[in-house]
């Protein structure tokens, strides 16, 4: 019989992981990248020579013993013989001369907050216990939410039941509310610096049971080699991966996506259609704007209550050994803006500890969160005047970074700065946006479901189906796109 034809629109994680499991469960998937590598976000490029790692802080999912580990091995991006350097501290944030860490181990992190916030033992323990019962966590990587019967339902309900009721509570506690409730100011200004201000505590206490059980790290190699094993996965298992090719136009006929056209217009007819890549671009673009879905329209028309994700990204190449130099640590700055957000802080990345990207020196990036302003405004600049832009911030960062590591000219130099018309220009991102929305105290829905009412055979994957976004859940949606059209076809899903 002849397999059902799959396209699948973006080689980022989602669209790849989708293609993994849409080819094992007989479809002939083809995924069009527009890019000439795949990875999408998920990536890694090199400048004067330095390799700079342009994604991973950590990626969830790398403890054997939990829930994401097997779908990441199944999928190639590493196994029990991947080294991965774990992260043994969430941050480390130098407050006025006090080094305080913010470590994964719950008895350590107790341990430091209790020593700067003797008096705050209510507020420290009620942090770790809400962590702990963070850890019955469970996401619903099986299949889509609405799709489950009441087993499920009740397996992940029996699984979750711990965490519920700080869930319904820590949602809708922003991470600044946490914090002013400790009497210690020194507490009070660790937990600000913990997360972004308007993050709910909900994003925190996710982070942090991951941490603590191992679950968080970077495999040896990086990002980049990440996405070109699951990619090599895709090809083996006799997935055909088309790099250098845009879609421009969903094909829609009788209320069912029948296809895509290409860039060159090339009309490729399909049974399925599965678009793994930033969704406003899909709506708007691809499908023209012919469909409204409230869960996507009533955030991007709230943008106040549901922030993008937007960051510049500056790198430098250190020619001294810096292995000496935390892993991450967040100093205090005389303040400087971009756009209009003020910058008060830098929290460098010291990239030394993986030998193989760099030989003889290494990269430290800075990510800075900025806000959706500075998308107008570097539109609104000329070439010459950007450049000229990226070139100061790359230099104001550079000689914070020599006067707090006590590096000389020779030693640092700034070789990148992405913005947020880099992730637009590389992989049509929103308004640039480096993950999807923010999520806030405000937020709606947890969730969408990437399907859209009266257009059959078409599902969405990726970082927005599910905000803020990031790695893992670009692998279960992709998985979920799969899961979908291999129950349309009425076949069981071979996981
Ligand atoms: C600086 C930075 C740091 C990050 N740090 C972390 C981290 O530490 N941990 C973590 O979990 N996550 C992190 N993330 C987020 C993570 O990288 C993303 O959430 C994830 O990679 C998104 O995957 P995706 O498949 O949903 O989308 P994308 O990666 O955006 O993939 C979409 C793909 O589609 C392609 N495409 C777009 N339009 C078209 C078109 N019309 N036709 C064909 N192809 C198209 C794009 O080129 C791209 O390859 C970080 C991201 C950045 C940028």
């Amino acid at each position: 019989m002849e397999k059902k034809k799959a396209i699948i629109i973006g080689a980022g994680i989602s669209g790849m992981t989708a293609g993994i499991y849409a080819q094992e469960n007989g479809f002939d998937v083809t995924i069009y990248e527009k890019h000439s590598i795949p990875g999408g976000q998920c990536t890694g490029w090199k400048r004067d020579g330095a390799f700079i790692d342009g994604c991973l802080h950590w990626i969830v999912g790398v403890n054997p013993k939990l829930q994401l580990f097997p779908i990441w091995k199944h999928i190639g991006a590493f196994d029990e013989n991947t080294k991965i350097y774990l992260t043994d501290y969430f941050n480390k944030y130098d407050i006025d001369g006090e080094i305080v860490t913010f470590y994964s181990d719950l008895k350590l992190l107790k341990q430091e907050l209790l020593r700067i916030g003797p008096d705050d033992k209510k507020i420290i323990n009620e942090f770790i216990r809400g962590i702990k019962h963070y850890q019955h966590v469970t996401i619903p990587v099986e299949k889509p939410m609405d799709v489950m019967n009441l087993w499920d339902y009740t397996k992940i309900g029996l699984r979750m039941l711990p965490m519920l009721l700080p869930y319904l509570k820590y949602t809708h506690i922003t991470v600044k509310e946490f914090a002013e409730k400790c009497k210690s100011k020194l507490l009070e200004k660790t937990f600000k610096k913990a997360l972004f201000e308007d993050y709910n505590l909900h994003s925190l206490l996710y982070i942090m049971q991951a941490l603590s059980q191992n679950d968080a790290g970077i495999p040896e190699g990086g990002s980049l080699n990440v996405s070109l094993r699951i990619a090599k996965r895709f090809k083996n298992v006799g997935g055909n991966l088309v790099l250098n090719t845009s879609v421009k136009r969903i094909l829609v006929e009788d209320n069912k996506a029948v296809g895509v056209i290409l860039d060159n217009d090339e009309i490729v007819k399909a049974d399925y259609v599965i678009s793994a890549i930033d969704v406003h671009y899909t709506l708007d673009k691809l499908l023209d704007n012919q469909f409204k879905v409230d869960f996507y329209h009533n955030r991007f028309n709230k943008r106040d209550t549901n922030p993008l994700s937007l960051c510049v990204l500056a790198s430098y190449k250190v020619t001294k050994d810096i292995s000496n130099i935390p892993r991450m640590i967040e100093f205090d700055i005389e303040p400087f803006y971009i756009g209009k957000a003020k910058i008060s802080v830098l929290n460098p990345r010291n990239y030394s500890f993986d030998k193989t990207l760099n030989d003889g020196f290494t990269t430290m990036t800075v990510l800075i969160r900025v806000g959706d302003d500075l998308y107008d405004t570097y539109k609104s600049l000329s070439r010459e005047e950007y450049l000229k832009e990226k070139e100061r911030i790359g230099n104001i960062i550079l000689n914070h970074l020599k006067n707090y590591f006590k590096l000389t000219d020779d030693e640092i130099k700034f070789i990148d700065l992405t913005t947020p018309l880099t992730y637009e220009r590389y992989c049509n991102s929103y308004r640039g946006s480096y993950q999807s929305f923010v999520t806030t105290s405000n937020h709606e829905k947890l969730m969408d479901t990437g399907l859209i009412d009266g257009l059959k055979n078409f599902v969405i994957a990726g970082q927005w189906v599910m905000p803020p976004g990031g790695l893992p859940i670009a692998l279960f949606t992709g998985r979920h796109a799969a899961y979908r059209i291999t129950r349309w076809e009425k076949k069981k899903f071979k996981a």
